[in-house]
């Protein structure tokens, strides 16, 4: 084979396995995102239930203000009853006490209800706080593994672009430019096998002469049809 074209298919193999890089990368990285994800989500319902404290305890606010008014009023119904003079006054005072105790006994109700859902909310946050430290913890071991596996990637790809730079800096750069130039568009297939007699890239029959050159291997053949640089897999 000739020794340009042998080169060629080197330098692509050497790329190819630089660009598998990127998402061998990514693939460590996901499980550490979905983690931060999960954490980020469990705060973000930390918040909700924080709000929902805080709504509850303004509503026991309330209440306690309605009762302490109710109170003032029952007070002041008492003072009157000492000074009523008629039984149709007595009858009048006799029933809006009846209905401020009456109202007294909704609010407390109402302040049981509400302390219910507050201990309910406080039993989620720490239940979500809980997760969040689990998550956390998961966090931690994960940044580990990945910090070593990623150090382990670094220390590849040093390798390999390191053979890249040696490999490319004896080559003709002639050539160096014309197979950048496919690379452009045809990223990890600028240089493919013939397979059946058709171009591995764009997988189009080339005729007989074509297949003839390629079969030679004396030179370095491009592929009528895409532009890519073609040769025979040996074994
Ligand atoms: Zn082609």
């Amino acid at each position: 084979m000739n020794k340009y074209l042998k080169e060629l298919i080197d330098v692509s193999l050497l790329d190819r396995e630089i660009d598998l890089m990127e998402p061998k990368i990514k693939q460590i990285k996901k499980g550490l995102n979905s983690k931060l994800y999960q954490q980020e989500v469990k705060e973000q319902e930390i918040l909700s239930l924080e709000e929902q404290k805080e709504s509850h305890r303004l509503q026991l606010l309330k209440c306690n203000e309605t009762i302490a008014t109710l109170g003032a009023r029952l007070e002041d119904i008492s003072k009157k009853m000492g000074e009523v003079k008629t039984e149709k006054e007595l009858k009048a005072l006799n029933i809006e006490e009846e209905l401020a105790r009456e109202q007294i006994t909704y609010q407390n109700s109402e302040i049981t209800r509400i302390e219910g859902l507050l201990n309910s909310v406080d039993e989620k946050i720490e239940q979500t706080k809980a997760s969040i430290q689990s998550i956390q913890a998961d966090i931690v071991e994960i940044e580990k593994e990945v910090a070593s596996e990623l150090e382990e990637i670094k220390k590849e790809q040093e390798v390999i672009s390191k053979k890249k730079s040696l490999l490319v800096d004896k080559m003709d750069q002639k050539i160096v430019v014309f197979y950048e130039k496919i690379r452009k568009w045809a990223k990890n297939t600028s240089v493919v096998p013939v397979y059946k007699q058709a171009c591995g890239g764009c997988f189009i029959k080339i005729n007989d002469r074509v297949y003839t050159e390629v079969l030679k291997g004396d030179d370095i053949t491009t592929c009528p049809h895409c532009g890519r640089i073609l040769y025979i897999q040996e074994d």
